[in-house]
């Protein structure tokens, strides 16, 4: 009510300028002086009112598949405040960029349309990871206290948030892929939420806790038709990661290739926690760390993205 009443009271402003504006009679009624309280209510607006389709792409599909790209934006804005760890509290502070990530979902969205004839839903950062980094939690996405940058973070967030609703209650189930890019390895990155301490322990064990619950495609688990074992999908002959190795891409975890060891991988961020199945749920979500070579030349990313979709699409089938 506050707003309609906040939004009344500046239309009635607004026709209080108009004989002003539109006609030089003398005798026309004077404007009303406004308050100081009414102008410092108009300037604060002003201030925070932005054009958010200019720092979130979103595109609307008709599948249960999802990409989100929340660190491949490279818009900076002179105007619009920078993340600092003195502004920012999160514990793991970045700005990289995760180079030619938007050009990789662009190729992976057209490459979905030609393999199957359906959009996959893409929600996509314009805007540098240096005003905002969508995959964190909203204390540690924007400068403390920016409530412009805020809204962007919202925005990103409740697309998001509205794609998911539509997909559960069109389809029962969904797939949320969040798409970056790492330079550590010379390998994809499945992020699952599951810490290598994990993944280096073997399948019976796997099979045999509670590591399922823990991780962000439990429901995908729990539901899928033919009663693969957890292990299985997670990085067996079911998993996203045999897929991805039999149409040409490497990744860990994978047959062959069940644990990342010692090497430095990512194992999910905040969108997986958020969005995946970890909490409950019917959405499943994957983190995906495409390594440099998979995004830097246009045919390699063509390829790497001719590759996902395909994998992608074999293991949805064969467990939903
Ligand atoms: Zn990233």
């Amino acid at each position: 009510m506050r707003r309609l009443a906040r939004m009344a009271a500046i239309a009635a402003l607004a026709a209080a300028f108009l004989p002003l504006l539109s006609s030089c009679d003398p005798d026309e009624e004077k404007p009303k002086f406004l308050s100081k309280e009414e102008i410092e209510e108009i300037h604060e607006r002003q201030k925070n009112n932005i054009d958010l389709d200019k720092y979130v792409e979103f595109r609307p599909g008709d599948c249960p598949v999802v990409f989100t790209v929340p660190h491949g934006g490279t818009l900076i804005e002179n105007s619009l405040t920078l993340r600092s760890t003195s502004n920012c509290p999160d514990p793991d502070f970045a700005t990289d960029l995760d180079y030619n990530t938007r050009e990789l979902a662009d190729d992976i969205d057209g490459e979905f349309f030609r393999q199957t004839g359906h959009h996959p839903y893409m929600v996509i950062a314009i805007i540098k990871r240096n005003h905002v980094d969508f995959n964190r939690k909203k204390a540690y996405a924007v400068p403390s206290g920016d409530e412009k940058l805020a809204k962007v973070y919202d925005r990103y967030h409740t697309l998001i948030s509205n794609v998911l609703d539509t997909i559960t209650r069109t389809y029962g189930h969904g797939l949320l892929l969040d798409v970056h890019g790492q330079s550590h390895s010379e390998q994809i990155d499945i992020g699952y939420l599951l810490p290598v301490s994990t993944l280096n322990l073997n399948d019976n064990t796997l099979n045999g806790g509670t590591y399922a619950a823990n991780s962000s495609i439990n429901h995908l688990y729990q539901m899928n038709k033919s009663r693969y074992s957890y292990a299985q999908i997670l990085r067996g002959d079911k998993s996203l990661g045999a897929r991805l190795y039999a149409n040409g891409l490497e990744c860990v975890p994978r047959p062959g290739n069940d644990t990342p060891g010692s090497t430095p991988y990512f194992n999910g961020g905040y969108t997986t926690l958020a969005y995946g199945s970890r909490n409950g749920g019917v959405i499943d979500a994957i983190q995906l760390e495409f390594r440099y070579s998979y995004r830097d030349l246009a045919t390699e990313r063509k390829k790497a993205a001719t590759a996902t979709v395909k994998s992608i699409n074999e293991f949805t089938s064969a467990l939903w």
